[in-house]
């Protein structure tokens, strides 16, 4: 079954508009995209959709009692749910610095979750 659907592509400030119809694992731009970057974003997003994760992270000992962290890389949408749970279960020792691996292949998504602040230790 084909299904049609508008994705703003975010590549640029531009944001077009690109519609695309999907048949199972199959993707086609139809119209909307002002350059070719948008329909490869388009196609993955409409097949694969990816996200970079910001949260935090319970520090023990620190200055703060957080620490902002992000993914490395983009994980599956699919995924941001267990990369939550995981998050939300860790706790690390102060001093943390910015860019220290907090979680290596959260989830086992392969990519891992880093402090994108540095906390001091009290
Ligand atoms: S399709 Fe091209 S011009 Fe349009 S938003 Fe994406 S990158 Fe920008």
């Amino acid at each position: 079954m084909t299904t049609e659907k508008t994705i703003t592509c975010i590549v640029c400030p531009i944001g077009c508009k690109i519609q695309v119809k999907i048949d199972g694992q199959k993707c086609d731009v139809v119209k909307g995209n002002k350059c070719k970057q948008g329909i490869d974003y388009a196609i993955n997003e409409a097949l694969n959709p990816k996200r970079v994760l910001t949260s935090s992270v319970l520090v023990d000992g620190g200055n703060w009692p957080l620490v902002s962290v992000k993914t490395s890389k983009t994980v599956p949408k699919g995924k941001i749910f267990s990369v939550l749970k995981e998050i939300k279960r860790k706790k690390v020792k102060a001093p943390v610095t910015s860019g220290e691996i907090i979680i290596k292949n959260v989830a086992g998504t392969k990519v891992d979750l880093i402090a994108t602040k540095t906390v001091k230790a009290k």
